[in-house]
């Protein structure tokens, strides 16, 4: 037997992959506690979305990772005011000064609308688990990053710094639950579920509140501190009322782009994207939402998104994504670059795809048609058999033939009903 290949891939393999099955055992822990308490913590829908838009980030970050490390350590090598060299003590104080500026960025993100139109994607889930840790949007880890550049020019090298993200990034998943109560001692000095429940409720008076990630010191130093005292209502001031992929992801960004848009001159626009997102006018919003979401939609997604068949649907996706990409992710270093680019292709079309299902729209089928396209390109890639090429022409023949017929019963399928019904009811 060739232990050299095994040798070879214990070296290369991303290890880090593991963090999905770990984070999904959690979530699924979490899930089984929360029954035993007898609480409902976790819906269908909210969880799927999740779930989702955690997916992207952690595809995207494989693309944009090197970048990151690059930015990092070409800011040390030409900007380093210090030269710092990993001992106990300069770990102790790089974690304490990434906390520092973990507030600062988090406080600001809240404060600033154009960094509040990417971060709002973490605040959208009106549920409070686990799973909400997974929304996190490449978009945030590019604006995070700008702020961690302070860190190699104080004097940190990069490698430091990409380690102490690793450690400094994984504490916040715990602290996304509520299952756990308060913490005694801890509660003074560490953020605990408790602190980080008040932040992400939409009660008047825990807006704006609890933005520390390890430590919770920055909060009460810079008064921005509240205890948890009455339940909080999570989600945000006004929610958002769907799960679309795309909408969670862009709403924000189209908001903020229509009112610079409206602004008058260039410092107008420049406080529309530096201002506070509550002076962001709201009918904007309101507008951009009679344009791009289903109203009839939203009313019918109740009662298809019960049904089991339909959950059956979306929950294999999910798990088939999950587990594409956690082979992606593990085998990072083997995949070639046009397999790397199909692959995240497929899984964002998956995630729209998802998305949009549970929003009942109409053209998920044209993107499930795309999905296949996609399948067939990788297979094609990979085996490069001619045959491959005849059975996708008799493929697309009979779509093209057949379509109306595949339609009828994938709509029956995912949504219980016709799309006669559907046009019906979307035009009404
Ligand atoms: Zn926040
Ligand atoms: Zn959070």
């Amino acid at each position: 037997m060739d232990f050299n290949w095994l040798a070879s891939f214990l070296v290369h393999a991303n290890w880090l992959a593991f963090a999905v099955p770990i984070f999904l055992l959690f979530m699924g822990i979490e899930y089984l506690v929360a029954r035993w308490q007898q609480k409902k913590y976790f819906q269908f829908s909210t969880s799927v979305a999740n779930i989702n838009v955690g997916i992207a980030e952690r595809l995207l970050d494989t693309f944009t990772v090197g970048a990151f490390y690059f930015v990092y350590d070409s800011l040390h090598r030409h900007f380093a005011i210090f030269d710092i060299r990993p001992t106990v003590w300069t770990w102790v104080s790089l974690l304490i000064v990434t906390d520092f500026v973990w507030y600062w960025y988090h406080r600001l993100a809240h404060e600033i609308n154009l960094f509040w139109a990417v971060h709002v994607v973490h605040h959208q889930s009106e549920d409070f688990n686990y799973t909400v840790s997974a929304r996190i949007t490449v978009f945030q880890a590019v604006v995070r990053t700008g702020f961690w550049s302070i860190l190699p020019v104080i004097g940190f090298p990069a490698e430091m710094i990409t380690t102490i993200l690793l450690v400094h990034g994984l504490y916040p998943f715990f602290i996304h639950t509520r299952t756990i109560g308060k913490l005694g001692w801890l509660e003074y000095v560490f953020v605990t579920p408790s602190h980080h429940r008040v932040h992400h409720a939409s009660n008047p008076e825990y807006l704006d509140k609890n933005y520390g990630d390890v430590l919770i010191i920055w909060d009460k130093l810079f008064g921005t501190f509240v205890e948890e005292r009455s339940v909080p209502v999570y989600g945000l001031t006004k929610p958002l009322g769907s799960h679309s992929f795309l909408w969670q992801h862009f709403h924000g960004l189209l908001e903020l782009l229509v009112a610079s848009w409206q602004a008058d001159g260039w410092r107008a626009k420049w406080n529309v994207l530096f201002g506070r997102p509550d002076e962001l006018n709201p009918t904007i919003r309101q507008e951009l939402e009679s344009r791009f979401l289903s109203t009839s939609a939203a009313e019918r997604r109740v009662e298809h998104t019960q049904r089991r068949r339909f959950r059956g649907y979306v929950a294999g996706q999910l798990a088939g994504t999950l587990l594409i990409l956690f082979v992606f992710l593990l085998f990072e270093h083997y995949v070639p670059g046009w397999l790397q680019l199909l692959t995240a292709l497929f899984i964002l079309l998956t995630l729209i795809n998802c998305g949009a299902l549970l929003e009942q729209r109409q053209w998920v089928l044209y993107l499930e048609v795309g999905r296949v396209a996609v399948l067939w390109l990788a297979l094609y890639g990979l085996l490069g058999y001619p045959m491959l090429i005849v059975l996708g022409y008799i493929g697309a023949l009979s779509l093209w033939a057949y379509f109306s017929f595949i339609r009828r019963h994938y709509f029956q399928l995912v949504y219980g009903s016709g799309p006669d019904r559907l046009w019906l009811s979307e035009s009404q």
